[in-house]
């Protein structure tokens, strides 16, 4: 599918997890920048080195280092692509704007006491980034990837105090953007409350609309 999707949507809200699950089942490129900074911090590369205070507090990277990463990616890419995590900020959607003809715009509503719990419990995948939830999706075995029996962990950033940081820089920074996708006529608000399958079908229903 030769759609190209952004996901909007707080911390917790569930990006990751479908944007995986659109992936596998439509074809589409799957970019995640905080899977990106995540793997530039492990390898201790210049980007990482200077990525990771702003993670560990809850902060945005600076826009330019995370457009020139975008651009990078989108070079190489063929076929619908769908974003997890970027645009962040207004300044990242209008340098999106100029490279990609974005066709949808899913902003995930959710509420902030579940996403506490969300992220709390959320557990991640060292080797190949999958996400699972204590709860609501563990893995078959205790502290072991389901899909590439990796190592599961719990993100620096997934701890309380840094979740509220987060959830203000997203206030601040990130919901401003649903106004901008409205404008351009691609914005659809999806229901993230329930199980992954439920979200996961509104989002395909929004995607068949598109
Ligand atoms: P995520 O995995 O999407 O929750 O991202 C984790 C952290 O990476 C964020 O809290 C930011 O510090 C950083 N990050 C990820 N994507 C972006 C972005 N588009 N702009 C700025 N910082 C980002």
């Amino acid at each position: 599918m030769d759609l190209n999707i952004v996901l909007l949507g707080p911390p917790g809200s569930g990006k990751g997890t479908q944007t995986e699950r659109l992936a596998a089942e439509f074809g589409f490129t799957k970019i995640s920048t905080g899977d990106l900074l995540r793997e530039a911090v492990r390898n201790g590369t210049d980007l990482g080195t200077k990525a990771k205070g702003y993670m560990d507090a809850g902060k945005l990277v600076p826009d330019a280092l995370v457009i020139g990463l975008i651009k990078e990616k989108l070079k190489g890419s063929k076929g619908g692509v769908i974003l997890d995590g970027f645009p962040r900020s207004l300044e990242q959607a209008k340098a999106l704007d100029e490279v990609l003809k974005v066709g949808l715009a899913v902003d995930l509503k959710v509420d902030q006491e579940a996403l506490i719990k969300r992220l709390t419990e959320r557990r991640s995948c060292r080797k190949c980034n999958a996400v699972y939830h204590l709860e609501f999706n563990p893995p078959r075995k205790e502290g072991v990837c389901d899909k590439c029996g990796g190592e599961l962990y719990q993100r620096s950033d997934d701890t309380e105090k840094v979740v509220r940081e987060r959830f203000a820089t997203y206030t601040e920074r990130t919901a401003p953007l649903t106004e901008f996708y409205r404008r351009k006529g691609v914005l659809r608000s999806v229901d993230g409350m329930g199980s992954i399958d439920d979200v996961y079908k509104r989002i395909v229903a929004a995607i068949k609309a598109a």
